[in-house]
């Protein structure tokens, strides 16, 4: 099947008792048994499974072409559970440029508890060979990267953990499985924050590791998301999967928008640079073009100028919000670095922007007025 049509049958159900189209949210908590004790559906207690959550991990296993999937009640906590399945001693590599959060999750809440990540420049692949160690037991991919949207070679960085013995996982919130799919790339695990654009809309927080193989570290996944509870509620299940069917349409306006948006913001005199993947003078467009079937709707730009220029722009956009997060139909921009305050590493001149589903020439003069000053 076609990524658009997934997007919509993809764990769709009629539901048996009313013959309803759209699916009922099913807000039980708790199942009934039947008079034998066994549970004919196999539900429960809301915790452990229930239809909607279900029917969304269906979705996105398909989109993703995995072979199970764990939801969760955001990105972080998807990411955090794939990481609760270390243990003391073990190694993680993850790229320098990732989201700030994960980056205080291994930095501050799994160091203590004894497992140790390098952090490296994964535009270059041979930085992550570099990096090994036999104790190596995860290397993470964040590509695009949020927020300087640089790309990572998933296929050769892959090959190179594999190689020694580690397993991958990668980030897919920013391309998502529209315009990338790490698991034919190599990837043994893909994430998301359905937070963005697989919820789309900018009201539904969620996260959702996808596998590769149903294996031994993924019934661990299940069990730390099923007794450790940060599930997502059958509403907002609900509400990612309304999303998720118009994904591949939403996405490729998005992207649309944000190829024009990013080429003239790079001819304009007051920015220094524009970081997207889908311009020819990214450093990793090759790459991109690759692995990549379309370049997503969030870039970055560096304002001529420091932090106040920065700031000072952002204060004089019209359509554009200031405000984090991204993937939702309304155009956001974002000063960065006061955003990640102290665990920072972001340039204090860039702003990253989310383009929205606005028409594209509105979009374009609020920015330029903008920059004009
Ligand atoms: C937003 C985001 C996350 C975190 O997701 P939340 O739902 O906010 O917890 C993780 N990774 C990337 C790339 C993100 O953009």
């Amino acid at each position: 099947m076609n990524v658009e049509t997934q997007a919509i049958h993809a764990g769709h159900v009629v539901d048996p008792a009313s013959g309803a189209i759209v699916a009922p949210v099913h807000f039980s908590t708790t199942y009934e048994r039947a008079a034998d004790g066994s549970y004919p559906l196999d539900y429960v207690y809301s915790r452990l499974g229930n239809p909607n959550r279900l029917a969304l991990e269906a979705r996105i296993t398909a989109l993703e072409g995995g072979n199970d999937a764990a939801s969760f009640a955001s990105g972080s906590a998807a990411i955090y559970a794939l990481l609760q399945t270390l243990g003391q001693g073990d190694h993680v590599v993850a790229p320098d440029v990732l989201y700030y959060g994960i980056r205080i999750i291994m930095t501050d809440i799994l160091a203590r508890q004894g497992i140790v990540t390098t952090f490296v420049d994964m535009s270059r692949p041979q930085n992550v060979a570099a990096a090994l160690r036999p104790e190596t037991r995860l290397v993470l991919l964040e590509t695009p990267s949020n927020p300087e949207l640089g790309v990572s070679d998933i296929r050769k960085i892959s090959d190179i953990a594999h190689d020694a013995g580690a397993m991958v996982a990668c980030d897919n919130t920013i391309a998502t499985p529209v315009f990338q799919k790490p698991l034919q790339l190599g990837a043994d695990y893909v994430m998301h924050a359905t937070t963005k654009y697989l919820g789309g809309h900018s009201d539904v927080l969620g996260g959702i590791i996808v596998t590769g193989e149903v294996d031994e570290r993924f019934e661990r996944l299940q069990q730390i998301q099923q007794v450790g509870g940060a599930v997502p509620s059958p509403l907002e299940c609900w509400l990612t999967l309304r999303g998720i069917e118009t994904l591949p349409l939403r996405v490729r306006a998005h992207a649309d928008n944000a190829l024009q948006i990013a080429q003239f913001l790079e001819q304009h005199p007051a920015v220094e640079r524009v970081n997207y993947p889908g311009l020819q003078s990214h450093p990793a467009h090759d790459v991109a073009c690759k692995q990549m079937s379309g370049y997503g709707g969030l870039l970055s730009l560096h304002v001529r100028g420091g932090a106040d220029e920065a700031l000072a722009m952002t204060g004089k956009v019209k359509l554009f919000r200031r405000a984090t997060s991204f993937g939702g139909t309304h155009s956001l921009i974002e000063h960065r670095a006061s955003m990640e305050k102290g665990v920072t590493r972001t340039a204090p001149n860039l702003l990253r922007v989310s383009v929205g589903l606005e028409h594209v020439d509105d979009l374009i003069a609020d920015l330029d007025q903008a920059l004009r000053g």
